[in-house]
């Protein structure tokens, strides 16, 4: 017999900002956890890859993750500490989901630990184990004529019990079983020993609510399908393109279908905003209990259950925001985004990812199709279809027949607007209203007004702890920053001179709605924004009114924007988008476009054609011209053409070093170390690389922020020159005052 090992080696993942594994002793047989653990060092603990341990670490327990077992001789005996608990009978993590992971860390150059624990739900992070409780219906099977007599006769009670499931239309639970005959447990192990019954976990709902059936599919919807069925079981990315209210979503429900009767699973992703009740409904009608939703409106445990009953196959379809693109299945079929191009898939803060992209692997990785949809496609996705790496798709007409409406710009510029409204949008807003229209009016700016400000000195009302100015909310008579949330009472004298005239500039939502509430006194007016929406709920109730189609007035931000479909409104109109042409930003002009197309397309979904209204005071500007000229494919493409005569992504990769301190020196400093760490690389003189410089908001929540910009068109060359330099820059330490990340494909340059 070969010698015992005294212990056995693995390395852990741990959430920590740090570009690093940790090893850890596991125990021999019996000792740790199952008690699985083979002597051998060739893979026989491979059981516990993916399994969480509880850990010591400094002098305190971290939960870490089982990567791989190491071989013992390449680890110090003596140094090397014992693991404390194994947390999971089963893994947590599947092996799929470890390599999209490893995938993830490395392309975004992010801590493998942090990404691990990012890939599992919040509840088991922090080192919770427990099983969600499933409830098991029993039913009964075909049973033998004789066998069924025989019961009957010689066991009256199990016969009892028998008779009460046999009569049930989804069987029963331990509870109702119960009341049928408290002694009920025996009686059930009787009636499982002979075979004429069984249980299962199916929720009680799922068998007895009639479905929706599909819709007919128009000529459009079914050449897509047509196409996309043929490429159903390989790795496939397909841009379905098509006008708001075209039946996109008709066409996810054809793929989710199919997919359910190969028993297959399905993530179906969309924006956060855009997980409403009407969509939830929607899917409720056509696929029953079928589907888990997950979103920020849920506690961890709430989002836990939902990601273990995908998991445990308890239901089939996923339909979540981001971090929903984690959820784990062995036999994942398809995964589905819904407006692709929204920002919102894009994780600015921790983990730096974009869902899209991971999702488009976790394809790959697995050999599936994965289906983007929007109105209005990102110049990403445009570029990819260009270059034919996914297959692209139009759906041009709504099934009503009503195009979106054309886009008509009211110029601003000479006119006096009242509460930000132009003459002309008064007197359509009228017309509509007459015609028992709805009327959207979007300003994508919430409080009274952004802009403060004394009128005999130069005093301003800006934040102390950002570089940006507090926005007055007249209702709580509060001044309020956007950005990190301070608030201070809006002063009565200024502060700075102590006169009296302090005057505020510019329109936000409040003050809208007040200036429509006066003049519409008759009409219901509804006003959707973070300051009058408390909660999903409230939310919900007033997007009910709204579908309730009677006529009524919607002011909106952006969380009105997309994603709804409310066939009453005639009339939409944003009443101030011209920031959008002056912004810094090379995304802005994208954004504009896209967020014009979506808000537009919210009107005229019903049987009465509808209108857009664009206020602008610079109707002469190009981009104004263009979106009454050209469609957003278009002009898309013409965004497109611009960003490859500059370089631009994605006709480049951006890697964004982030740094933030106490002082904007300090930031500077940790981003010269980063460069010259940079520099070291000889790719690097294939690459740009701007700055260190403050950032475009440079003080933000108290902290000083900076960045340098590493960007090239030629992927390869900055990939190899970061191949290069990260064991370096992994060592560049992040210190309790000056923080610094990565932030790989980064939305600013
Ligand atoms: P999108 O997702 O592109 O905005 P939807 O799938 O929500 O479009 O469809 C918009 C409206 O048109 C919905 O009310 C939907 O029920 C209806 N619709 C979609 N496809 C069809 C069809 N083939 N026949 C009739 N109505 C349809
Ligand atoms: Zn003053
Ligand atoms: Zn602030």
């Amino acid at each position: 017999m070969p010698d015992k090992p005294s212990s056995h080696f693995a390395s852990f993942a741990i959430a920590l900002p740090l570009y690093r594994v940790f090893d850890y002793a596991i125990e021999p047989i019996d000792s740790v956890g199952t008690g699985e653990i083979s002597n051998s060092s060739s893979g026989g603990d491979a059981t516990h890859v993916g399994k969480r341990f509880l850990l010591p670490f400094g002098s305190g327990k971290k939960t870490g993750l089982f990567l791989n077992s190491i071989d013992d001789s390449s680890v110090s005996r003596e140094k090397t500490k014992q693991v404390l608990e194994c947390l999971d009978d089963t893994p947590v993590l599947s092996e799929h989901m470890m390599a999209l992971a490893r995938w993830m860390a490395s392309y975004y150059l992010q801590p493998l630990g942090e990404v691990i624990f990012q890939c599992l739900p919040t509840h088991l992070r922090s080192g919770k184990s427990e099983k969600p409780d499933r409830v098991k219906f029993w039913h009964a099977q075909t049973i033998d004529a004789n066998l069924y007599d025989d019961i009957r006769r010689r066991s009256p009670k199990q016969f009892e019990i028998l008779l009460a499931i046999e009569q049930s239309t989804s069987g029963l639970n331990a509870a109702q079983l119960k009341s049928v005959n408290s002694g009920w447990v025996n009686l059930i192990k009787a009636l499982e020993l002979k075979q004429v019954i069984r249980w299962d976990y199916s929720t009680p709902e799922s068998s007895g609510a009639t479905l929706e059936p599909p819709l007919q599919s128009s000529a459009d919807q079914l050449q897509v399908l047509a196409q996309l069925k043929t490429r159903l079981d390989v790795f496939s990315v397909h841009l379905l393109d098509g006008i708001t209210g075209s039946g996109k979503t008709e066409v996810y429900f054809h793929l989710i279908q199919w997919q359910l009767a190969q028993r297959k699973q399905i993530i179906y992703l969309v924006p956060e905003i855009g997980l409403t009740s009407q969509l939830v409904e929607r899917v409720r009608r056509r696929f029953g209990e079928q589907f888990a939703t997950s979103h920020s409106g849920l506690t961890n445990r709430q989002r836990y259950l939902a990601w273990h009953k995908f998991r445990a196959g308890d239901v089939n379809i996923m339909l979540g925001t981001r971090s929903s693109l984690f959820s784990q299945s062995d036999r994942l079929g398809l995964i589905i985004i819904d407006e692709e191009h929204d920002s919102s898939y894009k994780q600015v803060d921790g983990i730096r990812y974009h869902a899209r992209d991971v999702a488009i692997k976790r394809a790959q990785m697995l050999d599936i199709p994965i289906v983007l949809g929007t109105a209005t496609p990102s110049l990403e996705s445009l570029h990819n279809c260009d270059r034919e790496h996914y297959f692209y798709y139009q759906l041009s007409q709504r099934p009503t027949w009503h195009a979106p409406p054309k886009i008509e710009l009211v110029d601003t510029s000479n006119v006096t607007l009242v509460s930000g409204c132009s003459p002309y949008l008064l007197k359509k807003i009228d017309w509509h209203l007459e015609r028992k229209g709805q009327v959207l009016l979007f300003l994508n700016r919430r409080g009274f007004a952004p802009v403060v400000m004394c009128h005999e000195c130069e005093w301003q009302a800006n934040c102390n702890h950002c570089d940006s100015k507090l926005t007055l909310h007249h209702r709580i008579n509060t001044l309020l920053c956007h950005h990190c949330g301070h608030r201070q009472t809006m002063p009565l004298t200024c502060p700075k001179c102590q006169h009296a005239d302090i005057k505020h500039y510019g329109i936000g939502t409040e003050q809208l709605e007040q200036g429509i509430k006066w003049r519409y006194p008759d009409t219901p007016i509804i006003r959707i924004d973070r300051d009058t929406i408390a909660s999903r709920e409230e939310f919900a109730k007033r997007l009910a009114q709204i579908q309730s189609g009677e006529p009524c007035i919607i002011i909106g931000t952006q969380m009105i924007a997309k994603g709804h479909d409310y066939p009453a409104i005639t009339l939409s109109a944003m009443l101030d988008a011209d920031q959008a042409l002056f912004s810094a930003s090379y995304r802005a002009s994208e954004q504009l476009v896209q967020m014009v197309f979506q808000v537009s397309g919210r009107s005229g979904r019903g049987e009465v054609k509808g209108e857009a209204l664009l206020q602008t005071a610079y109707t002469e500007h190009s981009m104004m011209q263009s979106l009454v000229t050209q469609n957003y494919r278009d002009i898309a493409l013409n965004l497109l053409q611009g960003r490859k005569m500059i370089g631009f992504p994605p006709y480049a990769r951006v890697v964004m070093f982030r740094a933030d301190a106490m002082t904007l020196s300090e930031a500077m400093e940790k981003l010269a170390e980063i460069k010259q760490v940079l520099q070291t690389s000889v790719q690097l003189k294939h690459l740009n690389c701007i700055g260190p410089i403050p950032a475009l908001m440079t003080r933000r929540i108290g902290r000083y922020r900076a960045q340098l910009c590493l960007f090239s068109q030629d992927t390869v060359k900055l990939r190899a020159a970061l191949r290069e330099t990260m064991p370096t820059l992994q060592s560049v330490k992040n210190t309790s005052t000056v923080k610094w990340v990565i932030d790989v494909d980064s939305f600013d340059i």
